[in-house]
This record gives C-alpha cells, structure tokens and sequence, in this order.
C-alpha cells in the first residue's frame, strides 16, 4: 500500500513550449554576471569569472501576467535574459556537447530587489531575498532548439515604451555552450532545469504601473505589467 500526502503536495510549475505542449520546471539557475557592461554598472571586477545561484521553482511568470510591486523594496530592478531550456541531463558537459543537452531557448527577465541584494552583498550574506523572491522570474513559452546554440543576436528590454537594456548576445562573456558546461561541472543537471543567461548594460528601477517588453532576436518577446 502507498503512503498518502499528509497535505496537497504542491502542483508541477510548467511553461508553454511554442507549438504544442508544457515543460517541467525542476530549477532555475541564473548567471550572476555574464556581460562586460553590466559588471561595470554593478562596480564589479570584469576579470573574475561569472558564478551562478538559484530562484525557486515556483517564482516563475507567465507571458503577460502581472507581477506584484514586491514587499522590502525601494529598487525593484529588471534585467532582461536569454533563457536555455535543459532537455537532457549530464555532469561534466564538454562545451562541444552543449547543443545536445539544451530543449529550447525562451526570454526571461530576472527581477532583482536591488537594493536588498546589494545590502547583503556588502554584508557577505546570502543573496535569496534580492533574488530569490516570489514571482521574480517572468519567462516566455519555451522555444525548441533546431540547431546550434545562439552566438549572436539582438537583446533588449523597454519600460512603457522606451528603450532601457540594449545589448547583443556576442557580449557574452561565457558563451552560452560554456554556461551549460561550467554549470554542469557544479552541478548535476536534469530536464526541466532552466538557466537565466545574464543580462547586457542598463539595468534600472520598475513601478507600479509600468509596461514591460523583453526581446531576444530569433526566440520571442516577453511582455508583463507591474502590479
Ligand atoms: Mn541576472
């Protein structure tokens, strides 16, 4: 006889995939720093290399929903990504290899509390609460790979209309094959895990109210509005 859940166990997060059916999530991973000129707004040191760390499952948003002006926050910041979708798993993924492993691209945008992330920075502590808060991982339906990883490729983001992120996929510092390679050396991979890419230059401050568009050339547009 099987053990019944003693509560409702929680429902499975998915995200559409373009043509036709749902994707499991199982983790979200995010690159904390991929692009040039975004670590030289954010006052870091270029040279050292991009690190990851992780939101919960279920802080992820559908295309078009809106997202609620999060609590603890004077800074509540977008910063536009390319999402790669994990369809087969792996640990120690050469580079070369990476293609295979990928399901299919979306646009996300990691929302960050910027000014509780920066406060904990400074204090050495844990990032979650500047990261990892509910619904701060906005995402469009999943794109199915047909080829190579993307190299290049516009990148963008607007609020209301006007342009605030602008930034190519050829600045990526750590391609998008060495991402899912570096990652899988830290940890196991699985399908269902998604992985936020890093975001280029022009990261800024969202209100209630605002009408947000994020673009990646050849994958989608995300769009959602501030609660
Ligand atoms: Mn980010």
């Amino acid at each position: 006889m099987t053990e019944a859940y003693v509560i409702a166990p929680p429902p499975v997060v998915s995200v559409p995939v373009a043509g036709g059916g749902l994707f499991p999530v199982r983790r979200i991973y995010c690159v904390g720093r991929n692009y040039v000129e975004h670590i030289k707004e954010m006052g870091g040191d270029v040279r050292l290399p991009p690190f990851f760390f992780q939101k919960p499952t279920d802080a992820i948003v559908q295309n078009g929903a809106t997202v609620p002006y999060p609590g603890l926050t004077k800074d509540f910041q977008h910063e536009i990504e390319l999402v790669l979708a994990i369809g087969k798993g792996g640990k120690d993924i050469a580079p070369e290899k990476a293609h295979e492993h990928v399901f299919g691209l979306a646009v996300g945008v990691d929302l960050t509390r910027r000014d509780v992330q920066t406060a904990l920075r400074d204090k050495g502590r844990p990032w979650e609460a500047g990261k990892a808060f509910d619904a701060s991982a906005p995402i469009t339906a999943i794109h199915p790979l047909t080829g190579p990883l993307p190299t290049q490729g516009a990148v963008w983001l607007k609020v209301n209309g006007q342009t605030k992120q602008s930034g190519d996929l050829e600045q990526l510092i750590w391609s998008n094959a060495e991402i899912v390679a570096q990652l899988s050396t830290l940890f196991e991979l699985f399908p269902g895990d998604l992985i936020y890419t890093g975001t280029p230059s022009g990261v800024g401050p969202l209100q209630p109210g605002d009408a947000v568009e994020g673009f990646v050339e050849g994958v989608d547009t995300l769009s959602f509005k501030i609660g």
